[in-house]
């Protein structure tokens, strides 16, 4: 029998093994997501129907459903170099704690200032619109990661960068919003008075607390109303997920290192684009028929895009403003409940990974929120990453999975996608650590007004 290398509590790999290309998942898929449909006329949108709202290269890169590689230009990356490779970690602490025999993985992607992986995006789309010409980009964020990590980017390449911040986080989180000026963004919190859709918004939902839909409507009109910006996006969309591959491409190269074959693969899902991009290789092995492994995509059960909604076309965005996109949707009138800290509060979920979970490829399942701070705090202790609540998703999935080996004696491989760090979110771990934390879990009832506002196709 051939030996085992021991493997390292943190598998680095050398600057030279990071990837050189992107990949596209979508070039494997035989059922491709579908196509971005203009909301009027609902016929698919072509090149020049984006190119008025998106940088050139990057709709390029959204409408190719073919090409499986795309080079990353230099620039992006010797810029991934500077906070890449991420470490994959074997949890053998939590491992120990749990009593497993389990091998548990996780991809950190926290260790960089905007604390997520979102950065692994923002540099690229900065990367383009600098190429194009532009004066700056628009965008929204939510809990703040994204528009950091664009704050970031956009420092970098001496752009502009204006973010709509849902105004919940804005006032719960002043410290994200003086990181991003820092970089030089300027910040308004959405809904606001500065669009149109923002006026329409505050007058049909007085005192609205916002939601992501609608800070991108904001931002939408933002950048289409300014000559010299586009409006860029942090998540869902075809080109977040390829250039989210970094993580999954990275993730493969180290375990083949270690000769290391995952079993169950993990992500928490919010857009999609995290666990797009630590899934695509392993899928694409998948899709050709190489190897197979156990998928898992980890939603809030107050915000359970996949579990229970519907797959079909809707638009990306509240104001109604953005294209339509098919996916598994609670419809873009779906406003989640405020009593939700966790992140992940996005209505839909990307095309590509809707596909792959209708045509079985992939697995989902929801978590309550106390459950999930309950592994988050588990986890910190152990492991001493203080972890993103989002991440948290994928960890209580994890410890449940080990727990499950635990009993079956199986020493199953686990990989899970450690997104980000949660130290911006205290007020959240205040609320668990206070007990007032509660879960809330929508009815029937509670969802029908978000279906209600599907578009008739
Ligand atoms: C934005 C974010 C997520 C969720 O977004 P996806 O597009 O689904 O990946 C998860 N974790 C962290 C830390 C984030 O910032």
């Amino acid at each position: 029998m051939m030996e085992e290398k021991k493997i390292p509590y943190k598998i680095y790999l050398e600057e030279s093994e990071l990837p050189k290309q992107w990949y596209n998942v979508r070039a494997d898929m035989k059922n491709k997501p579908a196509p971005l449909l203009n909301p009027g006329t609902k016929e698919p949108l072509k090149f020049e129907d984006l190119t008025p709202i998106f940088c050139e290269e990057l709709v390029k890169q959204e409408l190719d459903d073919t090409t499986a590689y795309f080079d990353i230009p230099d620039e992006i990356l010797d810029y991934y170099k500077t906070y890449r490779p991420s470490p994959l970690c074997r949890a053998y602490n939590l491992e120990k704690a749990l009593g497993t025999p389990a091998k548990i993985y996780y991809k950190f992607e926290g260790n960089n200032t905007s604390g997520s992986h979102k950065l692994n995006s923002a540099i690229a789309q900065a990367y383009y619109a600098k190429k194009q010409g532009l004066k700056g980009v628009t965008t929204e964020t939510g809990a703040g990661q994204w528009g950091t990590a664009l704050s970031m980017a956009c420092a970098h390449f001496d752009l502009d960068c204006k973010v709509y911040m849902v105004k919940v986080s804005y006032e719960q989180k002043p410290f994200r919003r003086e990181v991003m000026r820092t970089y030089g963004a300027s910040v308004t919190p959405s809904p606001s008075e500065t669009t149109n859709v923002g006026k329409k918004i505050l007058e049909e939902h007085p005192g609205t607390t916002g939601s992501l839909g609608c800070a991108i409507s904001e931002a939408v009109e933002a950048a289409t109303t300014r000559e010299g910006y586009r409006y860029v996006l942090g998540s869902v969309l075809n080109q977040v997920l390829l250039h989210q591959s970094v993580i999954g491409l990275e993730t493969k190269t180290a375990l083949d290192k270690y000769g290391v074959t995952p079993d169950i693969i993990i992500g928490c899902a919010g857009g999609g684009s995290n666990l797009g991009g630590l899934i695509s290789p392993f899928m694409g092995e998948k899709l050709r028929g190489e190897k197979d492994y156990e998928i898992i995509a980890v939603e809030p059960a107050s915000c359970p895009s996949f579990t229970r909604g519907r797959f079909a076309y809707d638009f990306c965005d509240t104001g109604k403003v953005c294209p339509l996109a098919k996916m598994y949707t609670l419809g873009s009138g779906f406003i989640p409940s405020p009593n939700h800290a966790g992140g992940l509060r996005y209505h839909g979920m990307s095309s590509i990974l809707s596909q792959l979970y209708h045509d079985g490829l992939m697995k989902a399942v929801s978590v309550e929120q106390t459950e999930v701070f309950e592994a988050a705090e588990r986890f910190a202790r152990v492991e001493g990453i203080l972890p993103a609540p989002e991440s948290a998703h994928a960890i209580r999935v994890a410890i449940d999975e080990a727990l499950k080996c635990r009993e079956t004696g199986e020493e199953k491989t686990i990989v899970f996608g450690l997104t980000g760090t949660g130290y911006f979110d205290m007020v959240a771990y205040e609320k668990y650590n206070n007990g007032e934390m509660s879960d809330y879990i929508p009815t029937d009832e509670d969802l029908q007004p978000g279906f209600d506002s599907l578009p008739p196709m």
